[in-house]
C-alpha cells in the first residue's frame, strides 16, 4: 500500500490512543485519486468516543467523559478553530452563564425552544450554579453582573477558552483541527463508521467509534450527520435578532435606550396577535432600528412566526408602562395650563422621563410644530401624543444583526432524545448536545449553559458506560 510518510505521521500522532500496542490498526487500500485509511480500534477496554465538534457543549463534554473513563479513547473533531464562538462571545468577554435563576422553572422559561422539557431533571444535574463552580475549580474567577449575566472577572473569553483546552489537554483528551466529519453511518456491530476529510488537501480517513456525540452547534454538516443516523431534523431558522425599521428620523435617534417599554409584535402573514409576542424590558434605538432585550426576546419568541412572515410584521411600543393613558392625558394637560408660553420643543413634563430628542420626534411624528407655544397647542395633539406614547407602531421591514449573540432554533428534535442521559432514543451509543439540538435561549448566557449541561450529561453517560466496561483491574480513580 501506498502512504505518504507525513500523512501516516500525522495519523499515527494524532489518532492513535495513549498506548498503540494494544489497538489494532488496518490501513484500506488507496484509490488512485484519493489516500483512505481505516482505524479500527477493537479491544474491549480500547473503547473510542468521538466527538463532532470542538465548540463549548463538545469539549466540555470530552472533558467530562475522560475524567470518567480515563482509559476511554476521547477524539474531538473539529472543522475549525476549537471553541471560536467561546472567543468571540459576549462582545469577547464571554457571557458564560446566568446567576439570577436558582429555580429551575425560571431557567427553563428562558429557552423558547426547550422551555418545557427542560422542567425536569435537566438542569438539576448541572445548572448555572454547577457551571460556575466548575470553572472557579479550574482556577477562573467569575463575576455575576447586575442583570445575572456571569463573566469571568478577566473580562476576556480567552479565560474560558484557555481553561477548557488545558483541561482537555490535561485530561488526555485529542483534539483533531481542520477536519470535518462528513457522513456516519452504523456498523454490523452497532459502532459507528466516520468519514472524515480535510478541506485544504485530498485527504480521506474513516474512523470507527464507539460511542458518538454530536455537538456540532448549527452547522448543516450536523445536522447531515443526525439525518444519515436516523433522526428527524426541525428546519432550523435564526433567532436573536434585531428589527430593521425604515424611519430615518428614528434611526437618527440612534443610541437612546428605553429603560422599561411593553412592546407586541403583530406578524404580516399571521394576522393575529399571538401572546407571547409581547414582551417587557429595556429597548435601545439602533442606526437600522430597534434592539435591546425586549426586542431580542420578541425575536426569539417569535423566531418561527417571523420566519414564516418574512420579518414583516408592526411592532406596537408602550413607552409608559406604569403611567395609565388618563394619568398621562392629565399630565400634560396640566402642563399646558402651567407653562402657556413655553415652546413645546424645549418643555415636557419631567415625570415622562423621556429624552428631548425623543419627545421632538414625537411632535415631528404627530406633525406638531416644535415652535409652537403650549398656549396654542390643541386638545386634540395633546391626546394623540399621549395615544403615540402609550401605542407607538413601528413597521418592521426586516431582520437587522446582532453582532453580540445568534443562535439558531431548530435541529434534532427533543423527542428525539433522553434528556437524562443525552443519548438518542433512535440510536444506542449516539448523543447530543449543545445547539445542534431545537434548543435556544434568549440572551443572558443561556446558551452557553444549555451546551454545558448537556455536554455534561453526555459526557457523564459515556465515561460511566465506559468505566463500567473496562475491565476491574484496570478501573481507575475517577472524580
Ligand atoms: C457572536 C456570538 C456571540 C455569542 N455570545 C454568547 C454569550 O455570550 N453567551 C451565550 O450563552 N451564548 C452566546 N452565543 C451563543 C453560543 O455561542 C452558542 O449557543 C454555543 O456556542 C453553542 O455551543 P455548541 O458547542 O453547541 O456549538 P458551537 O459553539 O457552534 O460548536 C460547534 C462546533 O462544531 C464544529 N463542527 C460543526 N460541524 C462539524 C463537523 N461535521 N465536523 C467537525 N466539526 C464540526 C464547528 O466548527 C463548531 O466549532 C453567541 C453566539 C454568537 C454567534
Amino acid at each position: 500500500m501506498s502512504m505518504n510518510n507525513s500523512v501516516t505521521r500525522f495519523i499515527l500522532h494524532n489518532l492513535l490512543p495513549p498506548n498503540p500496542q494494544s489497538f489494532n490498526v488496518h490501513f484500506a487500500s488507496s484509490t488512485p485519486r484519493r489516500r483512505f485509511q481505516t482505524l479500527a480500534f477493537s479491544h474491549v477496554i480500547d473503547e473510542k468516543m468521538v466527538v463532532v465538534g470542538g465548540g463549548a457543549a463538545g469539549i466540555y463534554g470530552a472533558i467530562r467523559a475522560k475524567t470518567l473513563a480515563p482509559d476511554l479513547n476521547v477524539v474531538v473533531i473539529e472543522k475549525g478553530k476549537p471553541l471560536a464562538k467561546v472567543k468571540v462571545s459576549g462582545g469577547g468577554r464571554c457571557n458564560v452563564t446566568n446567576g439570577h435563576c436558582a429555580d429551575n422553572l425560571i431557567l427553563a422559561d428562558k429557552y423558547p425552544r426547550g422551555s418545557k422539557e427542560f422542567r425536569g431533571s435537566f438542569f438539576n444535574v448541572h445548572g448555572p450554579n454547577d457551571t460556575m463552580s466548575w470553572f472557579s475549580e479550574h482556577g477562573v474567577k467569575l463575576k455575576t453582573e447586575e442583570d445575572g449575566r456571569v463573566f469571568p472577572v478577566s473580562d476576556n473569553s480567552s479565560t474560558i477558552v484557555d481553561c477548557l483546552l488545558n483541561e482537555a489537554r490535561r485530561r488526555g483528551v485529542i483534539l483533531q483541527t481542520g477536519k470535518s466529519v462528513t457522513t456516519a453511518s452504523n456498523t454490523a456491530d452497532g459502532k459507528f463508521m466516520l468519514k472524515i476529510e480535510k478541506r485544504t488537501i485530498d485527504y480521506v480517513e474513516f474512523v470507527e467509534a464507539d460511542y458518538l456525540l454530536i455537538a456540532s452547534g448549527s452547522s448543516q454538516q450536523g445536522y447531515n450527520l443526525a439525518d444519515q443516523l436516523g433522526h428527524s431534523i426541525i428546519k432550523p431558522v435564526p433567532s436573536l435578532f434585531t428589527f430593521k425599521i425604515d424611519d430615518k428620523p428614528l434611526t437618527e435617534l440612534s443610541g437612546i435606550t428605553f429603560p422599561k417599554v411593553k412592546a407586541s409584535l403583530k406578524l404580516e402573514s399571521l394576522q393575529k396577535n399571538i401572546p407571547e409576542l409581547t414582551q417587557v424590558g429595556p429597548m435601545l434605538v439602533t442606526h437600522w432600528g430597534l434592539s435591546g432585550p425586549v426586542v431580542l426576546r420578541l425575536s426569539a419568541w417569535g423566531a418561527r412566526d417571523l420566519f414564516s412572515s418574512d420579518y414583516k410584521g408592526t411592532l406596537l411600543v408602550d413607552f409608559l408602562l406604569d403611567v395609565h393613558s388618563e394619568a398621562l392625558k392629565s399630565l400634560l394637560s396640566q402642563h399646558k395650563k402651567k407653562f402657556p408660553k413655553q415652546k413645546v420643543v424645549g418643555s415636557y413634563p419631567p415625570e415622562l422621563g423621556l429624552v428631548k430628542r425623543f419627545w421632538k420626534y414625537l411632535l415631528n411624528r404627530e406633525g406638531i410644530d416644535e415652535d409652537i407655544l403650549w398656549a396654542s397647542i390643541s386638545n386634540n395633539s395633546l391626546m394623540s401624543i399621549a395615544t403615540l406614547l402609550k401605542q407607538c407602531s413601528f413597521i418592521v421591514k426586516g431582520k437587522g444583526q446582532f453582532k453580540d449573540e445568534f443562535v439558531t432554533a431548530g435541529g434534532v428534535p427533543l423527542s428525539e432524545i433522553s434528556l437524562k442521559t443525552m443519548e438518542s432514543r433512535i440510536k444506542s451509543r449516539l448523543y447530543f448536545a449543545g445547539e445542534v439540538l431545537n434548543v435556544d435561549g434568549i440572551t443572558g448566557g443561556f446558551n452557553f449553559q444549555n451546551a454545558w449541561s448537556g455536554g455534561y450529561i453526555a459526557g457523564t453517560s459515556i465515561g460511566k458506560m465506559a468505566a463500567s466496561s473496562a475491565p476491574s483491574s484496570l478501573k481507575k480513580q475517577t472524580i
